[in-house]
């Protein structure tokens, strides 16, 4: 059994729809489980409905308006959304009357992204000679915890999905990014959560492989919108990938590994545009090249907060303290350094800042505070630097040499990253240097 992910751009239009079901034939013989996002931009435009229907405007153009002509070109029924499209107007009906959008309500507002693709796909599929039935996620067991628009899925989720998918005999297509909490009600993965739901599947399957389909040849040495030199790696640990993943490579989502590294399964980063590539592999044992790391990747638009504690307290304390703070205001920290009296971290700082707002303000109450946002982090990976002298004297040299100081300098315990901190504004400048490095 191999488990097939295709994100929203692959299923963007029904010629891309109809290649991606042709790459399930090739596989067939395998038995796929097929886990699929939201059709094209379908999920911002959701919360762009979501945010009109806030200040009084409801309206499910331009969502249907796009299904409709995916279905049409398919030569589909759009019966089979109409119930969809009709809850759909009803809850945003509901925003607008309430003027309130919780976390709650988000979470179901996006959940219609997958759960149309789902009918779509299914049913072209059917249509195409291979019998496919539409699977919720979050009907076959994957539970969640109740953290809306992060969840991650509770012990139990892997042997309810493996029971429920032994029940169906078609070829299942189940939304990814979607799960249930324990009261029944939808959670997110997360922004591009589907990659996470792929990999859960997988493990809970026992499968052989996973295939994530995209329209990039796989994990790269760098972001080719920054330097067009960028390659593609061919092969990755799962430490190398997580690291890249949770530093900001777009290709995966920051869980994707966890599920498929305990089990050891292989996973396939591909392109549906390019399908004879054969993308990065991700495996359990590492690749030592003679490059100095693999790639190059960055997070933009960060915070970096610095507490100095006004009392005796100690680092520790004040680490404590300031961790509880961000985490109840939900705010997630990317980096952290202590040193005596100081603590610095460095925070998502452009997504939310109503709540990184919040949790300033409270931090006030145990410290003094620096906020300075607009920075940006810069993480280098690669099996290589393990160990290696003078690898770091190299990337530093680099980030120099364009007169740019690195901040809060770190490397795990791992050994396969370094991190620190830049300013926005140096950012290209810095990962073109280091990238200049990691292909020499
Ligand atoms: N549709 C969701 C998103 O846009 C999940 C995914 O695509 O993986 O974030
Ligand atoms: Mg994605």
């Amino acid at each position: 059994m191999i488990v097939m992910k295709f994100g929203g751009n692959s299923l963007a239009t029904s010629e891309k729809i109809l290649r991606c079901i042709g790459l399930v034939r090739r596989e067939i013989d395998r038995r796929p489980i097929v886990v699929v996002s939201a059709c094209g931009k379908t999920t911002n435009n959701l919360l762009l409905a979501a945010h009109a229907a806030l200040r009084g405007e409801v309206g499910i153009e331009p969502i249907e308006g796009f299904h409709r002509g995916l279905m049409e070109d398919l030569g589909l029924g759009f019966e089979l959304l109409e119930p969809l499209m009709e809850d759909l107007s009803a809850l945003l009906m509901g925003v607008s009357l309430t003027r309130e959008l919780t976390s709650r309500t988000r979470d179901l507002m996006m959940s219609f992204g997958e759960r149309i693709s789902t009918r779509i796909v299914a049913a072209a599929m059917t249509k195409e000679g291979i019998e496919a039935l539409a699977v919720n996620a979050f009907e076959i067991g994957l539970v969640t915890t109740a953290e809306h628009g992060c969840a991650t899925p509770l012990p139990e989720a892997e042997e309810k999905i493996a029971e429920s998918l032994g029940g169906i005999a078609k070829l299942p297509v189940v939304t990814g990014f979607l799960g249930v909490d324990c009261k029944g009600t939808i959670t997110t993965l997360g922004r591009n959560g589907s990659d996470y739901s792929a990999t859960i599947i997988a493990a809970a399957v026992d499968a052989s492989e996973v295939q994530i389909w995209t329209d990039v040849n796989g994990v790269m040495t760098c972001d080719p919108s920054l330097d067009d030199s960028a390659a593609s790696l061919s092969l990755l640990s799962f430490e190398e990938a997580s690291e890249l993943a949770y530093y900001g490579a777009q290709v995966l989502h920051q869980n994707t590994l966890v599920p498929t590294m305990r089990k050891g399964i292989p996973v396939r980063v591909l392109n549906t545009n390019n399908p004879a590539d054969s993308g990065t592999l991700i495996v359990s044992t590492p690749e030592v090249t003679t490059r100095i790391a693999k790639s190059v990747v960055y997070k933009e638009d960060v915070c970096l907060i610095n507490l100095t504690s006004p009392r005796l307290t100690s680092a520790v304390e004040l680490l404590s303290s300031s961790l509880d703070i961000l985490r109840a205001a939900g705010v997630g920290i990317h980096m952290a350094t202590t040193s005596e009296a100081t603590v610095s971290l460095v925070t998502t700082g452009g997504y939310d800042h109503e709540a990184l707002g919040a949790a300033l303000e409270d931090l006030e109450g145990i410290a003094r505070v620096e906020a300075e946002p607009g920075k940006a982090i810069i993480c280098v990976v690669g099996e290589e630097l393990k160990g290696k002298a003078g690898v770091l004297g190299k990337i530093f040299g680099a980030v120099s040499s364009r007169g740019i100081k690195a901040k809060m300098v770190s490397q795990s315990a791992s050994e396969i990253n370094v991190a620190f901190l830049v300013d926005n504004v140096e950012l290209k400048s810095a990962v073109r240097a280091l990238h200049e490095i990691v292909l020499a």
